[in-house]
């Protein structure tokens, strides 16, 4: 192999990032190898343990290294309040910025039957035997304000209002068509307080 081509697959493989075209994946490949050759390695190696050891919480599907996630396992979040979120990012919005101290169900997508993501692929029974198993009072949508989000929380509402559970929507002070995870800290915590009954 030469060395073009080595270089030439390094400028491949970090076009894998979102945001990152041809221009910029050159870029970043010749700041590595010129400028930060130690910095190149310890990247490659914290992606390669991440890769290698982060996995999803058996109870919030949410990413850990460990069983179950620290959220999950603390005793003290508040067992009956359970938010619903699109992606473990959205997660870290909410809690980076509001003191919202209850539980988490990550549904790693949202409805999109064109792509082929139903029920299943989200965990919607996964969701169901908990909403049946424990003890939670109110479930909050925070999908994002998408048309997908939306279809989504409204097939939530329903398993909610089947078991009589209180449900709240995230207010939209989310842009329209906003997604939680790239809104401002004040933003989000605007939204998740301002949420109402759905
Ligand atoms: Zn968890």
């Amino acid at each position: 192999m030469t060395e073009t081509s080595l270089l030439q697959q390094l400028i491949e493989a970090l076009k894998c990032l979102p945001g990152v075209g041809e221009k910029t994946a050159q870029r970043m490949t010749y700041h590595l190898l010129e400028r930060d050759r130690q910095g190149a390695a310890r990247l490659a190696e914290r992606l390669l343990e991440a890769v290698e050891k982060i996995g999803h919480c058996k109870q919030c599907r949410t990413l850990t290294e460990r069983d179950v996630c620290g959220i999950c396992a603390n005793p003290r979040r508040n067992q009956e309040q359970l938010c619903v979120v699109e992606n473990p990012a959205d997660v870290a919005a909410i809690e980076h910025s509001t003191d919202y101290s209850g539980l988490y169900f990550v549904l790693l997508g949202r409805l999109s039957p064109l792509d082929g993501i139903g029920p299943e692929e989200l965990g919607l029974d996964q969701l169901e035997s908990r909403l049946d198993a424990q003890p939670v009072k109110e479930l909050i949508l925070a999908t994002n304000a998408t048309v997908e989000g939306e279809v989504t929380a409204h097939v939530l509402g329903e398993i909610a209002h089947k078991r009589n559970i209180k449900t709240t929507r995230i207010a939209q002070g989310m842009p329209v068509g906003g997604v939680l995870e790239y809104a401002d800290g004040s933003t989000v915590a605007h939204a998740f307080m301002d949420r109402r009954e759905y």
